[in-house]
């Protein structure tokens, strides 16, 4: 028994959060702002931000060529960007996205001898400080040291993580993810519930890690079951607002709880259909759930902990998978060559380790050829 838990990024969450806490961002006199396309300033974080770093008389400029699945090359220009722009630190918004690639930009631009891969396997000089702030509720990113980069040319992605990677500060507004839709909103809280099952049953969780997990799934799953009768229609955005609160919260557990425990065999096997055909992380995800609760119920410490999982959520194991996988609502069929592909891309993954009951190839194929074919 054991019970290690490390957890250096500070949270401070609250409406105006932001504006709140301004004296947190005199980090240093110049910033690099990183962001997607449009969520920043969609989602008001981006005025917010750049407010308070006026008021501080704090110089910035933004980089916002973030796609979804960051590319390396991306990031690597990023901290190229931050370096030649002599930014002291680093203020990310957005989805998953952003808030991982500002844990490599930060690298980068602290490393500058580093050529692009090198990040996976060198000896790293500190990065420079990174203040998180989501605009989805999913990731968790803001509060881990993962950051999941896509492997340029490729269609693989490869998570860099370091302990300088955690962010300083998370600051949680909910406020910041009222304009993200329907599709997205459902997406990003289906990871963050993969996130807390995945993380409950590897045997690298701890007691504390798991409160987490069961404290963001209940959370998560109840939002979910309620946003399944949610239509998208022009009031969308207002039938979602009641659930943002919630969906933030659980969202933030997850990502402690999987800075502790790892993620589980359904994201490595989801990356394929994110990347080939773009179904967004958190459906790609969650669309392995049966198979994932059916194979780990084959040992009696994954049936186990799955039963215990499920009564916390008040629900049957097959209820709670069927939902998931139908919230999921991934509608993909592959062929065969796509499928010895994919297991290519994916078979080496070092979550799977993170499961009571470790599925081979075959049984990957197995999965993919049930679900997909
Ligand atoms: P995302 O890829 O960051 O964003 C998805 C889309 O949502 C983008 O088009 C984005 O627009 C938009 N968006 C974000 N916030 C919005 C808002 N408030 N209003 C309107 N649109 C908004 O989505 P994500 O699911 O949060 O992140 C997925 C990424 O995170 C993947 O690369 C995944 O591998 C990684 N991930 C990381 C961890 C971790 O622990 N670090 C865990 C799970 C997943 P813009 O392009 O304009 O920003
Ligand atoms: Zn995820």
């Amino acid at each position: 028994m054991s019970f290690d838990f490390r957890m250096p990024t500070e949270i401070i969450s609250g409406e105006n959060a932001v504006k709140n806490n301004a004296a947190r961002f005199a980090l240093g006199k110049k910033c690099l702002i990183v962001t997607g396309k449009n969520s920043a300033k969609a989602s008001g974080a981006l005025d917010d931000v750049t407010a308070v770093l006026d008021s501080l008389g704090i110089g910035y400029t933004q980089y916002n060529k973030i796609m979804e699945n960051p590319l390396v090359s991306v990031c690597y220009e990023g901290g190229k960007v931050a370096y030649e722009f002599g930014a002291e630190f680093i203020v990310a918004i957005g989805g998953g996205s952003p808030l991982d690639a500002a844990k490599s930009i930060a690298s980068y631009a602290a490393n500058r001898e580093l050529s692009p891969l090198d990040i996976y396997t060198a000896q790293l000089k500190p990065s420079l400080p990174i203040i998180a702030i989501p605009t989805t509720a999913g990731t968790g990113s803001e509060v881990n040291y993962y950051s999941v980069m896509t492997l340029d040319g490729k269609n693989v992605k490869k998570t860099f993580k370091s302990t300088y990677s955690y962010p300083k500060y998370a600051i949680l507004d909910p406020k910041y993810t009222a304009s993200l839709g329907l599709n997205y909103t459902v997406s990003t809280a289906l990871d963050a519930f993969c996130h807390c099952v995945e993380s409950y049953l590897s045997p690298r969780a701890t007691e504390i890690s798991r409160m987490f997990a069961v404290m963001g799934a209940q959370k998560l799953y109840a939002a979910l079951a309620k946003m399944a009768e949610v239509k998208d229609d022009a009031n969308v955005l207002e039938n979602l607002k009641p659930y943002r609160y919630e969906l933030l919260t659980g969202s933030c557990a997850g990502g402690i709880t999987i800075n502790t425990a790892g993620t589980g065999s359904n994201h490595p096997l989801g990356y394929n259909l994110t990347l080939y055909y773009g179904v967004p992380h958190g459906r790609a995800c969650g669309v392995f759930m049966e198979e994932y609760f059916e194979y780990n119920s084959r040992v009696t410490e994954g049936k186990q902990l799955i039963e215990n999982f499920c009564r916390e959520l008040g629900d049957e194991p097959k209820t709670v998978a069927a939902n998931i996988k139908k919230w999921s609502a991934v509608d993909v069929k592959l062929t065969d060559d796509e499928i010895e592909l994919y297991l290519n891309n994916v078979s080496g993954a070092g979550n799977y380790a993170n499961s009571p009951y470790v599925i081979n190839r075959d049984e990957m194929k197995e999965i993919y050829v049930r679900l997909f074919k």
